[in-house]
């Protein structure tokens, strides 16, 4: 028996990095596994394929979260595929660097709307179209995954900041709501981790190419992965989390 066997989990932005991991984890736990990404179609097959090998239901839905028709037939489809969802993650994220890093004078509107679309909005989506189902469930989870970003407020991240800290007010007032619905809500709040946006934010900050080569400055010497995230996220949504809630949980090395 896993730690998931007979949950059914929906996890934005699995087609690779951390959402890729989280999926993975589930699976090897026992949990079927619906896949969403956005543009590279390869890469969430493959991650379905895995799933698959792992003896575990795949299904695949590309949209984008920060549109609210695509989020909403997707989960559609994801109950009709599973039957019942009882875990979402919402890890789909954009960072900085896709906005090229503007102050927050200089924000456009458009640099605004594409990083709260997809941060914020597509959260506010998704969990407006499955907190109502997951209601039903004897045990639902919910795993937001913010960034340290959200509380540390250095220039040039402002409105990824912003997206992050208003992601989290969400989910801390989620959490109290659907509490008597056996529904948890928790938080992860990674700082550096070694996935495609990892490295974005290394360049775009004046680092090397190579992650690797930041290890050494990194805490206990090594630059934290993708699989680190999903231990956390799974212990949160498996029976050994079952009485977390309304936490935020750090995962810095700091
Ligand atoms: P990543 O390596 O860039 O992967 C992003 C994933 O999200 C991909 O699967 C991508 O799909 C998907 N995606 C992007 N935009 C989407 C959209 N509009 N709709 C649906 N899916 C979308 O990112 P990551 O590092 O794994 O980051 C995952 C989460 O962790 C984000 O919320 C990020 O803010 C947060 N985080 C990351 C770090 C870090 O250092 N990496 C630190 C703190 C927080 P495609 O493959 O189809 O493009």
């Amino acid at each position: 028996m896993g730690k998931l066997t007979g949950r059914t989990a929906l996890v934005t932005g699995a087609s690779r990095g951390i959402g890729r991991a989280i999926a993975l984890r589930f699976a090897a736990e026992g949990a079927d596994v619906a896949i969403n990404y956005t543009s590279n179609e390869a890469a969430a097959q493959e991650v379905a394929q895995a799933v698959a090998e792992a003896g575990r239901r795949a299904v695949v839905f590309r949209a984008d979260v920060g549109d609210r028709a695509a989020c909403e037939s997707m989960c559609e489809g994801a109950i009709d595929a599973f039957g019942e969802v009882n875990i979402l993650v919402n890890n789909a994220g954009l960072g900085s660097a896709a906005i090229n890093r503007p102050h927050i004078a200089d924000a456009t509107d458009e640099q605004w709307n594409r990083l709260l679309n997809v941060n914020l909005w597509g959260p506010i989506y998704l969990c407006r179209a499955l907190v109502p189902h997951m209601r039903n469930a004897e045990r639902s989870d919910i795993v937001m995954i913010s960034s340290i970003a959200a509380q540390a407020l250095n220039p040039g991240f402002g409105v990824y900041s912003v997206s992050k800290a208003a992601l989290e007010a969400m989910a801390h007032t989620l959490a109290r709501e659907e509490k008597a619905h056996g529904m948890r809500v928790n938080m992860i709040a990674p700082g550096l981790v070694d996935t495609d946006m990892g490295r974005r934010i290394l360049r775009a900050t004046g680092g090397p190419d190579d992650i690797d080569k930041v290890a050494a400055n990194m805490p206990f010497g090594f630059v934290c992965t993708a699989d680190d995230i999903a231990a956390t996220a799974m212990h949160l949504c498996s029976e050994d989390g079952r009485y977390i809630t309304n936490q935020r949980i750090t995962i810095s090395g700091d």
